[in-house]
């Protein structure tokens, strides 16, 4: 069995929170790129250009790309060879968070209690999502969740008798009345499948894969490419001025559901979709 202790784990956070706040995925920035050549609106464009400098600003200055930082969401693979010394996981997560949105200077934007409303100032307690794994490695990724975006997500119970076309209808109308709020062009998460609270994580795991990677299923890819082709024309464009290039990707992720149920979850993401992982 290894031995890990878990201060490693919360220096590793602190790093992601930092890293994800100021350097986009490669892939990502890669789309916008793609993004702003596409983009057929004079507007449109020059909103991708202020977007690309954005990004190189926040990389050269090491700023944050948004002045939302977002929520913590850290999910964690804990391969169940490993044993966790030091101290308590939960603590150690948060003591990630904190140190990162401390000494990072990245804007605080948690409240502890939901009707309270009182921030706690270090953006803790982080959102946690752990898995344990085969092997004796931990795989951690940090996805700050900007609420802009966060707010324009939805979830439907549909029926097992739902056609594939009422689901790519549905996404797309949750797109539609999300309008410009989601700070576009967007990235969208969906899930499908599972039950109530899983299809919403499938939708939150869909904006962690890489834009670039298709679903590995045929079925659930061409969904994608339908749902793409019909949020592009919707005609929201880059920050909701008009344009071709509304959506990014979207990324759908399925999972097994009851034989009376087909839920399905819209995650949505914006233009600054954030994560960064690594593995100890
Ligand atoms: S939705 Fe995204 S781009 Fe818009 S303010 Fe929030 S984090 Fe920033």
């Amino acid at each position: 069995m290894r031995e890990l202790n878990v201060a490693e784990i919360s220096s590793a956070i602190k790093e992601l929170c930092i890293k994800a706040n100021r350097v986009l995925p490669d892939d990502m920035c890669e789309c916008i790129k793609c993004g702003a050549a596409a983009e057929k609106s004079p507007v449109g464009k020059g909103v991708f250009d202020d977007m690309i400098a954005n990004l190189e600003a926040a990389k050269k200055e090491e700023l944050p790309i948004c002045q939302d930082t977002g929520m913590a969401v850290v999910f964690i693979e804990l391969g169940q060879d490993v044993h966790l010394t030091g101290g308590d996981l939960n603590e150690a997560v948060n003591k990630g968070v904190h140190d990162g949105y401390v000494d990072g200077l990245l804007r605080k934007s948690v409240v502890g209690d939901p009707l309270e409303r009182v921030n706690t100032d270090d953006n803790t307690p982080a959102v946690l999502h752990l898995s344990i794994v085969s092997g004796e490695k931990v795989k951690i990724t940090v996805a700050p969740k900007g609420f802009g975006s966060e707010n324009m997500s939805q979830l439907k119970m549909m029926t097992p008798a739902v056609t594939k076309e009422e689901i790519v209808d549905w996404v797309v109308g949750v797109c539609a009345q999300a309008g410009s709020n989601p700070c576009p062009p967007m990235v969208v998460g969906v899930g499908i499948g599972g039950d109530f609270e899983q299809c919403a994580y499938l939708a939150k795991k869909a904006l962690c894969r890489s834009v670039s990677k298709r679903n590995p299923k045929p079925l659930y890819a061409e969904l994608e490419a339908q749902m793409l082709e019909k949020i592009n024309k919707l005609g929201i464009g880059p920050q909701g001025f008009g344009g071709t290039q509304t959506c990014l990707a979207v990324n759908i992720e399925q999972s097994a559901t009851h034989i009376a149920g087909l839920p399905v979850s819209v995650n949505m993401g914006c233009h600054v979709t954030r994560h960064a992982s690594c593995e100890l």
